[in-house]
Order: structure tokens, then C-alpha cells, then sequence
């Protein structure tokens, strides 16, 4: 909370806004297959593909998917509304898909890891 505080704070003073996402269930749906999960360990298995991932790694990129593709669905909404920047739906549209990129090498990455560990663990007997 003190956190949140001193960012409101410094954003505001530089002309900035803050906006806040729900955080509900973010680190327990699956980068992956997007399915949410229970989980009550640090570690996140998706029961589906087996792919394991730290949930303090998983939710943040959740976060922000989640509040671009809201982003993008208001701007549909009220896409007639004067006020409307349609460059605005573009930059969304842009960010989103390098998120979605951004995701898609954090998932190779990690199913590349659970390889070399395996491979290390070989090795190593
Ligand atoms: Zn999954």
C-alpha cells in the first residue's frame, strides 16, 4: 500500500495516471493454455501440458494481458465517443501483440530450461 501511495504520487506529479488492474487468479492461469488452475505452491504446473512456471513470473504477464485486452474492449465500446484517439487502438493493438510475443519466449524458454535441467541431471549421475 505504501508502494501504491508513493507511485500515485510521483505519477501524478509528472502528469501521469496511474491505473490499476484486478489481480484475482493471475498466477494460477496458465500462460500456455490459459486455463486457470488450483495451486497453492510457489510453483505453478499446468495439469494439461506439464509446463511448470514460478507464479511470480506468470502473473505479471497476466496483469497486463488482462488490462490491454479490457484497454482494447472499452475503445470498441466507446470507439464513436469524440474523445476517442483511434492512434490509441493502434498502440494498444501493438503493445498487446509484443506482450503476447513476450509470452510466447517465456513459455519456449521455460519448456527449454525443464530440458536442460533434465540433460544436467543426466549428466550429473
Ligand atoms: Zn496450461
Amino acid at each position: 500500500m505504501q508502494f501504491q501511495t508513493y507511485l500515485d504520487y510521483k505519477a501524478t506529479s509528472t502528469g501521469h495516471l496511474v491505473e490499476y488492474e484486478d489481480p484475482r487468479d493471475t498466477s494460477r492461469t496458465c500462460l500456455k493454455c490459459g486455463k486457470k488452475m488450483a495451486c497453492t505452491t510457489q510453483i505453478f504446473t499446468c495439469t494439461h501440458f506439464g509446463y511448470s512456471i514460478d507464479r511470480q513470473v506468470q502473473a505479471p504477464i497476466n496483469i497486463a494481458e488482462k488490462y490491454l485486452k479490457k484497454k482494447l474492449t472499452q475503445w470498441e465500446e466507446y470507439k464513436d465517443v469524440a474523445s476517442s484517439v483511434p492512434a490509441e487502438r493502434q498502440l494498444i493493438k501493438m503493445v498487446l501483440g509484443d506482450l503476447r510475443e513476450f509470452r510466447d519466449l517465456i513459455v519456449r524458454d521455460v519448456s527449454q530450461l525443464d530440458r536442460r535441467y533434465t540433460f544436467i541431471s543426466i549428466v550429473a549421475t
